[in-house]
């Protein structure tokens, strides 16, 4: 009889979890705890797939030899606790792609912030250098439904710490670690060194002949590195000093160091703007470098790289105003490379449902740069309290249509109004998607 394999959640990681078992021969079962989206449905059925909604039936599940989980569900989950307890093997769903990637090469991205642009940034390279790869994660299909449907030679992964923490093989070629600050502790008993340790597990099974990148200037990676013993090939990255090997910057020149090879790139060709985008680029033609692509085409495809929707998005400009989309930004840290990068007079959208946010690290930013905040929120009580000394101008709206009319009330020509909220969104929209989505609308509508 064919192994039996369950897959608990199905979402798009555990539906391509499913179509990749079943392919592969596995008896496969899925199960959701929630309602299951008509379209994955289908595409179960269509699959044969044997599939549960809504609830998780322990007889079915126990019979599993390994379980695939998705990352969206805790350890703490009664049915998590169960399979613990039988001593299955619990797996995520990039260790199970994983095993059937072959020969192809694994580009991996995690951190706290500048996952999704670095990683589609590294597959921009890529495709542009006419590799065959895909891009794969957060962005289109989860790694193993791209296997199951479509095996390229180079995959560029985004992963999040959850999957990190059911891996046992995993290993990329390229490791990139981009940042790490406090995020998800929740999930982590509220220790940062245990989320720590599971963005460090990206290079647990590396040997010489992979390559690590991560951020010299970012103090929780220097403080963490030192503990974790790390057999990769180091390709870090930094504004602060020169590098015999890796990318740093100085007079506005990046300069990419590999094997006794150099490239050199004004920062001001770079497509994508802004200081936390300018780590973003390291990161992402260092990866690039470390699988061979070649320096011309890094250069041209650093150059011709176009923002991705709801970060840093430019929206349009009125009379004059430019308008910017940073609905992405759903933490302080974000919206601090935001600020900085911004050269004009700011009127700066805020709010929603903070995580524990200290305000108080955007105070010297907002003091220089922004001359009006309008409030976006259910809440606004601790924003008005940090930056009403401060702050000349403090509105409370608590829609998308009043925060933009508000702004632009405000605005003169020359400024800039920034949706950059610091917060997630779920107080007055659906996700930040829907927020990014309402402030462009209204916008439009001005
Ligand atoms: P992630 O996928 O890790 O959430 P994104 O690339 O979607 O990251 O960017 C999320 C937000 O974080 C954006 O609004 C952007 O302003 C900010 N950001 C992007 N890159 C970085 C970085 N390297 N350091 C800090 N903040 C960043």
């Amino acid at each position: 009889m064919s192994k039996r394999i369950v897959i608990l959640g199905a979402g798009e990681s555990g539906v391509g979890a499913a179509l990749l078992a079943k392919q592969q021969g596995y008896n496969v079962f899925v199960s959701d705890g929630g309602l299951i989206s008509e379209k994955f449905k289908s595409e179960l059925v269509q699959a044969s797939i044997f599939f549960e909604e809504g609830k998780h039936t322990e007889e079915e599940i126990l019979l599993a030899e390994e379980v695939i989980k998705s990352p969206g569900i805790s350890e703490q989950a009664s049915i998590v606790r169960k399979i613990r307890e039988k001593n299955i093997n619990i797996i995520s769903e990039i260790e199970f792609a994983f095993r059937y990637k072959g020969d192809s090469k694994l580009i991996a991205i995690t951190g706290s912030n500048g996952k999704t642009t670095t990683t589609a940034l590294t597959y921009h390279i890529c495709k542009h250098a006419d590799a065959n790869c895909a891009l794969v994660g957060n962005i289109g299909y989860s790694f193993a439904r791209q296997i199951a449907i479509e095996p390229k030679s180079i995959y560029v992964v985004e992963v999040s710490s959850f999957q990190l923490d059911d891996i046992t093989s995993f290993r990329p070629d390229v490791a990139v670690l981009t940042n790490i600050t406090e995020d998800h502790l929740d999930r982590y008993e509220y220790k940062l060194e245990n989320y720590v340790r599971s963005k460090f597990r990206i290079t647990e099974n590396q040997s010489e002949n992979d390559v690590f990148i991560y951020n010299l200037d970012d103090q929780v990676t220097m403080n963490a590195l030192s503990k974790y013993p790390i057999k990769s090939t180091q390709a870090p990255i930094t504004m602060s000093r020169e590098l015999p090997q890796g990318a740093f910057l100085t007079n506005a020149q990046m300069h990419l160091k590999w094997k006794n090879e150099e490239m050199r790139m004004s920062i001001e060709d770079f497509a994508l703007k802004g200081k936390h985008n300018q780590y973003n680029s390291m990161a992402a033609s260092m990866a690039a470098t470390a699988i061979d692509i070649r320096k011309e085409k890094i250069r041209e495809a650093l150059q011709s790289f176009e923002s991705l929707e709801h970060r840093m998005e430019h929206v349009a400009s009125i009379k004059g105003v430019d308008f910017i989309n940073d609905s992405k930004a759903t933490n302080i840290n974000s919206t601090w490379f935001a600020l900085e990068s911004m050269k004009k007079p700011v009127i700066l959208i805020l709010g929603g449902v903070d995580k524990g946010n200290d305000y108080n690290l955007l105070r010297d930013l907002v003091a220089e740069k922004v001359k009006v905040i309008v409030c976006m929120g259910k809440d606004n009580s601790k924003i008005n309290e940090v930056f009403g000394d401060i702050v000349p101008i403090m509105i409370n709206t608590e829609n998308a249509v009043d925060a933009v009319n508000a702004s632009f009330h405000y605005a003169e020509k020359g400024d800039v109004v920034l949706l950059s909220p610091a917060c997630a969104s779920f107080d007055l929209f659906k996700n930040y998607e829907d927020r990014g989505k309402q402030f462009k609308q209204a916008v439009k509508n001005l």
